[in-house]
């Protein structure tokens, strides 16, 4: 199928179905671990999509400097929002 199912967020490139694509999301999960299947279990209570990046923009992402930049992040508790 070569219906549009999104774009992407850095080259504008339209990704289709079929094609794939990177995410990068901001998920609060909740992990268990199953004493009858002996697995972990990983439940995602809520997931908020930062960016979505076609193949290529993906392919090209440096995660490690992304890791960087969110450790550099000052989180504070004070924020106008949190009032
Ligand atoms: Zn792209």
């Amino acid at each position: 199928m070569n219906e549009e199912f999104s774009e992407c967020e850095k080259c504008g490139k339209p990704i289709n179905y079929g094609n794939a694509y990177v995410t990068i999301e901001r998920n609060i999960e909740q992990a268990e671990f199953d004493l009858i299947s002996y697995q972990e279990e990983i439940q995602i209570i809520d997931s908020v999509e930062v960016i979505t990046l076609c193949g290529k923009c993906g392919n090209a992402f440096d995660t490690d400097m992304l890791k960087r930049l969110i450790k550099s992040i000052p989180f504070s508790n004070n924020r106008p929002s949190d009032n």
